[in-house]
């Protein structure tokens, strides 16, 4: 289990907005709001969108829904709020219990979220800056100007830089 902070947008912002807010905060992922529901992308998703022309993060379908880990359950868990990696398996079995999720949303503003990862392993790759460009096939992340990827020769999709 760890908690990452990732920067929240609304379904209207667009792919490039989305981007530069990832690029900012250090995050690979960003996370969508809409009303009251919320979905995680990642950073190649919306760099591929970009690629095929779609221009708002409500485009897209490749989100996942990011359900909100209830109070009532962190009180049946005994998961603590104030520093919740002191109660990771607390967290973890409201994740299962939640149907087996990989992210839960803690609590959220306009501009940020925080979530929890149902293992280490799943949140650190959140934690760093976001690559321009991915193979279109085996999404690797790969070196601005590289035009085949080094690895299934495939096309590469990049997202530019907002001016
Ligand atoms: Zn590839």
């Amino acid at each position: 289990m760890k908690t990452v902070d990732l920067p929240v947008v609304s379904s209207a912002a667009s792919l490039k907005t989305s981007f530069q807010q990832m690029v900012k905060q250090g995050r690979t992922a960003v996370v969508e709001r809409q009303g009251n529901a919320f979905r995680i992308h990642t950073a190649r998703d919306i760099v591929r969108a970009s690629a095929k022309g779609l221009f708002t993060l409500g485009e897209l379908r490749t989100g996942r829904p990011l359900d909100s880990i209830e109070v009532n359950d962190l009180a049946r868990h005994g998961a603590r709020l104030s520093v919740p990696t002191d109660s990771s398996s607390a967290y973890e079995s409201i994740l299962r219990e939640m149907g087996d999720q990989d992210y839960g949303l803690l609590t959220s503003t306009d501009r940020s979220a925080i979530i929890v990862t149902r293992s280490e392993g799943l949140g650190f790759p959140l934690e760093a800056s976001p690559a321009y460009c991915y193979c279109s096939r085996c999404g690797d992340s790969v070196p601005e100007g590289t035009t085949r990827c080094p690895k299934c020769h495939s096309p590469i999709d990049c997202i530019t830089a907002e001016q």
